[in-house]
């Protein structure tokens, strides 16, 4: 076996082969010398063979993916063909997309990395500047969502996203059957989430909406409420704990803005358990809360209220449900607990939207899970096409 063909091998290269090999940099770069097969040189785009015009004299450079800590570079001096219909082009690369300075590979690596750490640390490992990363990043999924169109869209979530350390917002527009993201866009405003269902959905496709699930915020419910007139709304579970801890969370402040020196020593440590479901406290947390029965009754009263709501998500029956949603409002509008009593008339004033929640479950849990993997990668590679593409010209 001669070296270069040892090298192939190595590198489980099979679509092209090397010509000859070289270290630089003190062994640190290996850079290969590449050529595709004798197949005749093929326009990027119909892929139809065409007439070679001129070979360029300078040789292009494509990064691959590192081998034992050493850089990998391929040459080559690519051809300009005379495409039938694309007329005059430069041809068609089997190891990497048209412009592309990093091979297939390698840009399925960046992929990889980037869905299961920080871009920082993927740029480290895989020894490329993180602008370099987001850049790719960028130009791969652009090109991969070329074309993309929504398709059978029943259950929408929308939701909103802080990125830039909260300086700046995104809208995500989930399909909650499928569990996937079908658009993001910039800001948070009406404008934004009016643009989705002008621009990417039918007016077909509007109607076939029959559930949508958002956040408490009135942009999102008037879009909704607006563009799909089939769509049964219901307000997110997960938006409406979060209003009931914060304001729980705000007794809390208000009692330690209140509360002298000893007062504030035995009031520290429950902002966290405050934010607790009651099935994951421990029989401590569970003593620490009775304790406060004696100690600070009004922390008390509205953690008390918060425990009982939680039933609300176990009911079956819609009419129960409204009885004890009723109920829970009246007792709790006694309490004198000011920040309880706004929260109070948030779930009035959404009483019809809340409702629904009891017979379809619908929340937007699994795209809060999604969330957190956009909040790594800001936009979701969900083609495996570059996959394709990796392994029909490498393995
Ligand atoms: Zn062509």
């Amino acid at each position: 076996m001669s070296i270069t063909k040892f090298i192939q091998r190595l590198l489980r290269i099979k679509a092209f082969s090397v010509r000859s090999f070289e270290f630089k940099n003190w062994y640190r770069e290996l850079w290969l010398e590449v050529k595709p097969f004798k197949n005749g040189a093929l326009c990027p785009h119909c892929l139809r063979r065409g007439r070679i015009i001129h070979t360029l004299d300078e040789p292009r450079v494509w990064r691959d993916v590192m081998i034992c800590k050493r850089k990998v570079y391929f040459t080559y001096c690519p051809r300009e063909i005379d495409c039938p219909v694309h007329g005059r082009v430069q041809e068609d690369i089997p190891w990497a997309a048209p412009h592309a300075q990093v091979t297939y590979r390698l840009e399925y690596a960046v992929l990889i990395h980037c869905t299961i750490m920080t871009q920082k640390a993927a740029g480290q490992l895989l020894k490329i500047a993180a602008s370099t990363i987001s850049d790719l990043l960028h130009r791969i999924i652009t090109r991969e969502r070329r074309g993309h169109r929504i398709r059978n869209l029943k259950m929408i979530g929308i939701d909103e996203i802080s990125y830039c350390k909260g300086r700046k917002y995104a809208t995500i527009v989930y399909d909650l059957q499928r569990s996937c993201v079908v658009w993001i866009g910039q800001g948070k405003a009406r404008e934004t989430i009016d643009r989705f269902f002008k621009e990417k959905l039918s007016q077909y496709q509007r109607n076939q909406i029959v559930s949508g699930c958002c956040d408490m915020s009135e942009t999102f419910i008037g879009a909704i409420e607006k563009w799909c007139p089939n769509a049964t709304l219901t307000l997110d579970r997960f938006h409406i704990v979060k209003a009931l801890n914060d304001a729980v969370d705000e007794v809390r402040k208000e009692e330690w803005r209140k509360a002298d020196r000893p007062g504030k020593k035995a009031l520290k440590g429950l902002r966290w358990l405050i934010y607790r479901h009651s099935s994951n406290r421990s029989a401590e947390d569970t003593r620490t809360l009775k304790s406060l029965y004696m100690g600070n009754r009004r922390i008390h009263r509205s953690w008390v209220l918060k425990d009982e709501f939680e039933q609300f998500w176990e009911f079956s029956d819609i009419k129960l449900a409204e009885e004890f949603l009723d109920s829970w409002c009246k007792t709790a509008m006694k309490s004198r607990l000011e920040s309880i009593k706004t929260f109070i008339r948030t779930i009035r004033r959404h009483k019809h939207r809340l409702l629904p929640f009891i017979e379809n479950r619908l929340t937007n849990a699994a795209a809060e899970g999604l969330n957190r993997i956009i909040k790594i990668v800001k936009n979701r590679p969900v083609d495996f096409r570059i996959w394709m593409r990796f392994q029909t010209s490498f393995i």
